[in-house]
């Protein structure tokens, strides 16, 4: 590991200060990504700043019709947070399965955007749940749809001196989402492919109105497949329907061969994961929340 200044700042402010004066840094969060990247001297830093410190950007709320989640907030408050578990169950679960509690205990959503890697887990579900990030610097604050945020693995549109601050979406009666995983084994194990549908429905005439579908680890970055989508927009459930959309998304999707799988296997699994996140997702929006 190089050598490098530590802070820890405990303000946005100094948060910017450090940034501008410190050309070559990188942000800390949990660590769970960035230390093994720095053990290996895939980076080298002159500065790491530690967000911890950060006490505003911990925690989940409910703030006119959103939820609210603190960049800083642990997969371990995700999985156990009573509002996510009411409101966006999907996320819980997706929280869940990441690594191991140890991991869970440190890692943020705000680091598992950040490090933008394509399996990461909570990124489908909160594109599929509609999510926008906002993006704070000393000059200005922006907020962009979750799925604008990735150029490519491990490459973001953060620009020097940004960082994440909050991620949010909106609260709907009439909408359910699942998130599905496959990996090598039941736990510590690196998304082979991911998968995550929202539904919402007309409420009188149960027709779909809106559907959000996106994947991981079958593109460079977290995609969301449109395909799959218009097909059941405007029309009533059936189980031929969501095969169809299914099977819309596996032609859809361009994945490629590499350590964890091969496209031809991702592609097949893509069809499963996204029919039963379909079929999950509507059960649960005609049962849980009485459609
Ligand atoms: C053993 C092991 C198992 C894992 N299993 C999984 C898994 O199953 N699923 C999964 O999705 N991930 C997994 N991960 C990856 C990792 O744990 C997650 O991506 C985690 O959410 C990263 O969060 P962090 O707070 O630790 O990020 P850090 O390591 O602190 O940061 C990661 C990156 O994001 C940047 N960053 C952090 N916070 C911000 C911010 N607020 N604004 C801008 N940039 C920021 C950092 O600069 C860094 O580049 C695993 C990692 C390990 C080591």
């Amino acid at each position: 590991m190089s050598k490098f200044e530590y802070y820890r700042p405990k303000c946005l402010n100094e948060v910017f200060k450090l940034m501008a004066e410190n050309h070559g840094y990188s942000l800390l969060a949990g660590g769970t990504d960035l230390m093994v990247k720095l053990k290996e001297n895939l980076i080298k830093p002159t500065a790491v700043i530690d967000l911890d410190g950060l006490e505003g950007l911990k925690g989940i709320n409910l703030e006119a019709g959103r939820i609210v989640l603190g960049a800083l907030t642990t997969h371990t408050r995700l999985e156990q947070s009573e509002l996510i578990n009411r409101f966006a169950p999907a996320l819980a679960k997706a929280a869940g399965l990441v690594g191991s509690p140890q991991i869970r205990n440190k890692g943020t959503v705000g680091g598992n955007m950040g490090n933008a890697s394509p399996a990461a887990d909570t990124v489908p579900v909160l594109i599929a749940l509609g999510a926008e990030v906002v993006l704070s610097s000393k000059e200005e604050i922006r907020t962009i749809p979750l799925e604008e945020l990735f150029l490519g693995p491990g490459r973001t549109v953060l620009k020097p001196g940004e960082l994440i601050t909050t991620i949010s979406f909106e609260v709907l009666n009439h909408q359910g989402c699942s998130f599905q995983k496959l990996g090598k084994r039941k736990a510590l194990a690196i998304s082979v492919i991911n998968a995550s549908a929202s539904l919402e429905i007309e409420p009188e005439t149960k027709v779909i109105k809106k559907v959000r579908i996106a994947l991981g680890s079958v593109a460079a970055t977290a995609v969301r497949v449109s395909a799959g989508e218009e097909i059941l927009i405007g029309n009533y459930y059936s189980s031929e329907l969501i095969k169809k959309a299914a099977e819309e998304v596996s032609k859809a999707i361009r994945p490629i061969d590499d350590v964890r799988s091969t496209a031809i296997y991702r592609k097949r699994v893509a069809e499963v994961l996204v029919g039963r996140a379909l079929e999950e997702a509507w059960s649960q929006v005609t049962c849980t929340r009485g459609g």
